[in-house]
């Protein structure tokens, strides 16, 4: 062997995954899906070749479905009234002395016509479960949802805690594309803890029943919460199975005046591996990464987790608060739209057109 062959052998050694990694990525970038035991296996990767090599058959899977296209959410947090105390939210109804606002119908109007002539494809109306707002038969919800669909001409995702079933053809009708409803975690007995006193199968039925009414669904899990890799792996499959078109993955981050508020913060390493992971399950799912957990620096890894959707775009100036970081790169303008833009050049990827992104929803969109 000469010192060539052997330089090159040991170059080659060092940029390869495992053996069983690299068999199961190879049927994942064939779009063959993978079954439990593969999943859980990607999300449990420790080795540092095997998770790079994750991340790029995500990203080839990404851009064979959907090119180097990247569709970006606008985002109007409007009440931070909740009448739930999750353990981990900063807006818990428990967590006194908070400065809260409920944003009237003609600010949101004008927001959301503000985030349309930015050029975002989607609006999403954001709210805690406000009592206000689902006083007398959730009339300010719909009315709501139906004044800034009389005044845009993009997509509406509606995150407005959990509902009755009732009430989802309402917010169809009303002109909601979306429905988002996160259970953050897949083990009963962590969604207790998370989501304290709230009824699990409540929560997931969301989906179904949104679903029955014509609505798309989003549905997000939570790292970083005491979650196993096995949790993980129930989750992405649990996600798949709901149905749901868009699913997420966001990594906790501790908030003031919460129970959880000292718990150590992890990275996002293992909200990246659900993304990819996700990614490779369910190739044509959108799937978001949120500028809510980093900011703009966490965007490109996102991108290079297999992402297609940049969501959590808020504009500056206007006292909107994020979720989980109320105030990151808000007020500096690094989560507007121009900005956004303008680092999605830098990664050779563009903003789809709302053309682009109707017809990619149109595609997904259930029979009521
Ligand atoms: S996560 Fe949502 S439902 Fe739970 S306390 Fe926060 S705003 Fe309320």
């Amino acid at each position: 062997m000469t010192t060539e062959n052997t330089t090159r052998d040991v170059i080659t050694r060092a940029v390869r995954p495992s053996e069983d990694t690299e068999g199961i990525l190879s049927k994942a970038s064939e779009c063959r899906g993978l079954d439990r035991n593969e999943i859980e296996a990607l999300v449990s990767l420790k080795d540092g070749r095997d998770i790079e090599r994750l991340f790029e058959t995500a990203q080839e899977v990404r851009d064979r479905m959907f090119g180097n296209r990247i569709s970006v959410y606008g985002f109007v947090y409007f009440s931070t009234h909740c009448r739930n105390s999750c353990a981990f939210c900063y807006y818990r109804q428990t967590n006194t002395g908070l400065p809260r606002y409920r944003k009237t119908r003609e600010e949101v109007v004008s927001l959301s016509c503000d985030l349309e002539d930015a050029g975002v494809n989607l609006v999403d109306l954001t709210m805690g479960e406000d009592p206000v707002m689902y006083a007398d038969g959730y009339a300010g919800l719909i009315d709501m949802i139906s004044s800034v669909n009389e005044a845009v001409d993009v997509a509406i995702m509606a995150s407005p805690g959990a509902l009755p079933p009732e009430v989802f053809p309402r917010i169809r009708e009303a002109g909601a594309d979306w429905y988002a409803c996160y259970q953050e975690t897949h083990n009963r007995e962590l969604f207790q803890r998370m989501r304290l006193d709230q009824d699990y199968d409540f929560r997931l039925s969301q989906k179904a029943w949104a679903r029955s009414a014509g609505l798309l669904t989003e549905e997000g899990m939570l790292t970083g919460i005491g979650d196993t890799a096995k949790d993980r792996a129930d989750s992405i499959l649990e996600m798949g199975e709901l149905g749901c078109q868009q699913i997420r993955a966001m990594t906790f981050v501790p908030q003031c005046g919460t129970p959880m508020q000292d718990r150590r913060p992890t990275d996002s390493l293992s909200e990246r591996m659900a993304m990819a992971v996700m990614r490779l399950a369910y190739p044509d799912r959108l799937i978001p990464a949120s500028l809510d957990v980093e900011g703009t620096d966490g965007l490109a890894s996102r991108i290079d987790a297999g992402a297609n959707i940049i969501t959590s775009i808020v504009p500056p100036h206007l006292n909107l608060a994020g979720v989980a970081q109320h105030d990151l790169d808000i007020d500096n303008g690094h989560r507007s739209v121009q900005h956004i833009i303008e680092m999605l050049d830098g990664m050779g990827r563009k903003v789809s057109t709302n053309n682009e992104y109707k017809s990619m929803i149109e595609a997904r969109r259930p029979k009521a």
